[in-house]
């Protein structure tokens, strides 16, 4: 089996998703089909739930009212005949009656979750009834039927394969199995996210679960990029990287993949390949178990990022020492990213600032404190990187206008990471382009 997610930008017109539903007729065998919102709608529906929970009910219906429009001309478009273009209609008249119900109720965190997941829904069942009116045999699988996280936010792979394997095998000659990304249920059992582009990590779960022979995330660029399309302008394409490599990427800010999608799909072995949607053609990236080694592959960036520096001169020849500072972070569940030792210092950073000041005043206990906020994690990516005897050098020479923070090297054998102030990251990304890679003409 195939697994085939489609982004937000993927399903975002009338035409694209009649694009997708060709390609799934031409692709032979059966296939999981996992769909995001249409591109804006999660960002709108965070704007209604904002405006919801600070009693904006006024702003929130303006906002709804847009929305309202942007579905009925979608739906009115997407079908064809008279009798499809109904059954549009009362979709969407049937979704935004829920979110003024929603609206008027008691708004909680609770009901914005609940508020978030519709874009998923929705999506997927104009797409389902799209396959009908084509009469392309599908069967739409709610996610909220086997997607579950447990208290830690952590998703349960077995249960979800367990609850997937008998759904699975009631298809009968139906190839097409529609289901939403992104949504899940929660240790609660309510409805709840797998955070803001959660649709590809749902992909990847699915992949693992089934143990699928590909998994493929269909987007709006040809794959992974040796560094951000967004700020540098000359990029290009990385045909293979390995799983390790694309997890780094992920993780340190590669927009194209959220954090966590390589996790499952490398558990199992399962390969991940990224494709294009607006140009089907292109070859896209393969992520697997093999590459090519000792090579700058990609950079990325992740911002929003705090250090943390504790100096103390009680450090100096004694043992213990970052076990204290570590077990502070531990206690306020606090993950660190980067870690730099000196003989009287130790720096670490961190991106959940929720318990900064709890975490500030205990390691007061241990020594001077300084915090450098609205920090950026540049990660210089490739597998065996630190086999290349001039990696460091190029990095260094490429940078050396641009004032760092902190450097990581060897904690593994794939990445370079440097901490800089957010101000400079655009500046850092452009100048590791040139003096990292040989740009194609
Ligand atoms: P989707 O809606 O399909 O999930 P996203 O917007 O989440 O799409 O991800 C695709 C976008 O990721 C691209 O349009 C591109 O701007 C951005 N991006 C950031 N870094 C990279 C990278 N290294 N390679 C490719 N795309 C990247
Ligand atoms: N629709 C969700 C978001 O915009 C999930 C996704 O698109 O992957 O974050
Ligand atoms: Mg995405």
């Amino acid at each position: 089996m195939l697994v085939l997610k489609f982004g937000g930008t993927s399903v975002g017109r009338p035409e694209r998703m009649r694009k997708i539903a060709d390609l799934l007729f031409e692709t032979s065998g059966k296939k999981v089909v996992v769909l995001s919102a249409l591109s804006g709608t999660t960002n709108t529906l965070v704007r209604i739930g904002d405006h919801l929970l600070a009693k904006g009910t006024d702003a929130a219906e303006r906002e709804i009212v847009t929305l309202e429009k942007h579905y009925e001309a979608f739906a009115t478009d997407l079908f064809s005949s008279q009798a499809y273009r109904a059954i549009g209609q009362e979709i969407v008249g049937r979704y935004f009656s829920l979110f003024r119900l929603l609206a008027a109720g008691r708004f909680d965190e609770r009901s914005y979750r609940e508020l978030l997941a519709q874009g998923e829904l929705i999506s997927t069942e104009l797409f389902y009834h799209h396959l009908q009116e084509r009469k392309i045999a599908s069967k739409l699988l709610p996610a909220l039927h086997f997607m579950s996280i447990d208290e830690n936010q952590e998703p349960e792979l077995e249960k979800i394969s367990e609850r997937l394997r008998p759904l699975i095998q009631t298809l009968g000659n139906v190839d097409i199995l529609v289901t939403q990304g992104y949504i899940c249920r929660n240790h609660r059992n309510e409805i709840d996210n797998l955070r803001r582009g959660g649709s590809d990590y749902t992909a990847s779960l699915i992949g693992a679960a089934i143990k699928a022979a590909e998994i493929q995330i269909w987007t709006d660029i040809d794959g992974m990029h040796n560094n951000d399309p967004r700020i540098v302008k000359k990029t290009f394409p990385i045909a293979e990287l390995t799983f390790d490599e694309a997890s780094e990427l992920a993780y340190f800010g590669a927009k194209i993949l959220h954090p966590s999608t390589i996790v499952p799909a490398q558990k199992m072995g399962v390969p991940v390949r990224l494709k294009n949607t607006m140009d089907e053609k292109a070859a896209g990236t393969l992520i697997s178990n093999k590459g090519s080694r000792g090579q700058v592959k990609a950079i990325a960036a992740k911002d929003g990022i705090t250090a943390v520096r504790v100096k103390s001169s009680r450090m100096l020849l004694a043992y213990g020492f970052l076990r204290k500072v570590f077990e502070v972070f531990e206690k306020y569940k606090t993950s660190i990213d980067m870690v730099s030792t000196s003989e009287v210092a130790v720096s670490v950073t961190i991106d959940d600032l929720q318990a900064l000041s709890n975490i500030e005043e205990e390691l007061r206990a241990l020594g001077t404190i300084e915090v450098d906020k609205d920090q950026t994690i540049i990660c210089i990516v490739g597998n065996m990187i630190a086999e290349k005897p001039d990696a460091l050098k190029l990095v260094f020479d490429s940078l050396s206008s641009v004032p760092i923070r902190m450097v990581c090297f060897g904690g593994s054998h794939n990445n370079i990471s440097i901490l800089l102030d957010t101000r400079h990251k655009d500046k850092a990304l452009n100048l590791l382009n040139e003096g990292l890679f040989t740009i194609p003409r």
